[in-house]
């Protein structure tokens, strides 16, 4: 190296230090820091009413209160009651008070002892207020609001004892949600014959209103212990539907075959009012008739608990299938009955019966009902609920949230 080439190399090293050290002991600058202190003053509300000078006075609707009178006697003049009176119609009732209900006045002002009511808020129901704003003495403005409603989540368990709903108001829940659990668990819970030892742990929303339980929300999900196996219900977003889903990922809810048999026609279709073929009188007919040949096998539409199985004068030999707490299906004039009795469960397209003419009946067919919550529905324009698993392409994001869920619900505690 020459004489030369040290001093360039020399130079661009100090260069380069230089610069380095700048870098690491860059010069503050000296930020003078002026820290706002943010107060946030939180002034309290009610009905969305700031507090600060107001005093408020609160009631409830007694028996023979109206609206104008309770607002007569808080100084609110016959001019503003009347165009209460004026505002209300059938969609916006402002003068409709019932007793019982809680009802709210606000004033600032008192004469001869009588508060001067400025709003009145009326309290429509636990989340439902009317506020009547009387503080421009020329008009009156009325407003119907909701009140802020905070959503909780919150866990169960329960083993059953004697029944679920005992089971629910032994541990201390509502028996909402006893219901809310059955339909959760409609298509894969047998209810009817549930077993002691048999449990259930879940987590489910409610809905509260100023620290005030006024309604169940939806349970999110959970697992029922029962014929001695886990029953899982996965909560589960596909095609921007949520549905329930085992741990495999199959739907919770079971379809209905189309039609029970293969028929020829139909001959007698759903109707509020037909000719009774046999008394000729006008009656109902709720239910479809399939014609069919005689001895044409019967299916369970649905899987489900053979609750009757009989003669009966009118019906002949019929059979009646319970599928759940929603849904039972009801099979007439049968030749004779498939090999189950009352109280065997059948899955879809097991036969409960064969094709005949017992009973009040002009020719082989089958007479076939289904009852939603024990009201007879057409047949033919039932839709069951949709019962397809989760798209295999949609697994991997399934098992993810599955795992979490199913690691939540098992963090839940059985009471002892
Ligand atoms: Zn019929």
């Amino acid at each position: 190296m020459t004489k030369k080439q040290f001093l360039i190399s020399l130079m661009v090293f100090v260069i380069i230090l230089t610069a380095v050290l700048f870098f690491i002991f860059k010069p503050k600058k000296a930020k003078q820091v002026i820290e706002k202190e943010i107060i946030e003053e939180i002034i309290p509300e009610k009905f969305g009413i700031p507090l600060t000078g107001w005093e408020l006075l609160e009631d409830t609707v007694r028996k023979g209160d109206y609206i104008g009178g309770i607002l007569n006697k808080y100084g609110i003049n016959s001019q503003q009651i009347n165009e209460i009176v004026k505002m209300s119609n059938d969609t916006f009732r402002t003068t409709l008070i019932s007793v019982g209900k809680t009802y709210t006045i606000f004033y600032d002002t008192i004469i001869d002892d009588i508060p001067q009511a400025k709003i009145f808020v009326y309290e429509n129901s636990k989340m439902k207020y009317t506020l009547y704003d009387f503080r421009n003495p020329d008009t009156v403005f009325i407003t119907k609001s909701m009140k802020e409603i905070d959503t909780v989540t919150n866990t169960a368990s329960g083993i059953i004892e004697y029944s679920l709903w005992q089971t629910m108001i032994d541990n201390g829940y509502n028996w909402d949600l006893a219901l809310a659990l059955s339909q959760t668990f409609a298509w894969t819970v047998d209810f009817y014959s549930l077993q002691k030892q048999d449990w259930f742990k879940i987590i489910f929303d409610e809905y509260f209103v100023e620290d005030e339980r006024v309604s169940l929300g939806e349970i999110k999900a959970g697992v029922f212990y029962h014929g001695g196996k886990e029953l899982w219900a996965i909560p589960f977003m596909q095609d921007s539907v949520t549905c329930f889903y085992d741990s495999l990922g199959n739907s919770m809810r079971k379809t209905f075959l189309p039609a029970p048999l293969e028929f020829t026609h139909i001959s007698s279709r759903y109707s509020h009012a037909r000719m009774h073929p046999i008394h000729h009188k006008v009656t109902e007919h709720l239910a479809v008739d399939f014609s069919a040949p005689t001895g044409t096998p019967v299916y369970a539409a649905s899987d489900g608990t053979i609750i009757v199985r009989t003669f009966q004068t009118g019906a002949g030999n019929y059979v009646k299938v319970r599928h759940n707490s929603v849904y039972s299906t009801v099979y007439m004039h049968f030749s004779k009955f498939g090999k189950y009795n009352v109280g065997d469960r059948v899955n879809q397209g097991d036969i409960i019966g064969y094709v005949g003419s017992t009973g009040w009946s002009t020719g082989p067919h089958l007479h076939y009902e289904i009852h939603e919550n024990g009201k007879k529905i057409d047949p033919l324009k039932f839709e069951p609920p949709p019962a397809e698993p989760v798209d295999s392409i949609h697994m991997d994001r399934f098992n993810q949230e599955k795992r979490q869920w199913i690691d939540n619900v098992n963090k839940i505690s059985l009471p002892n």
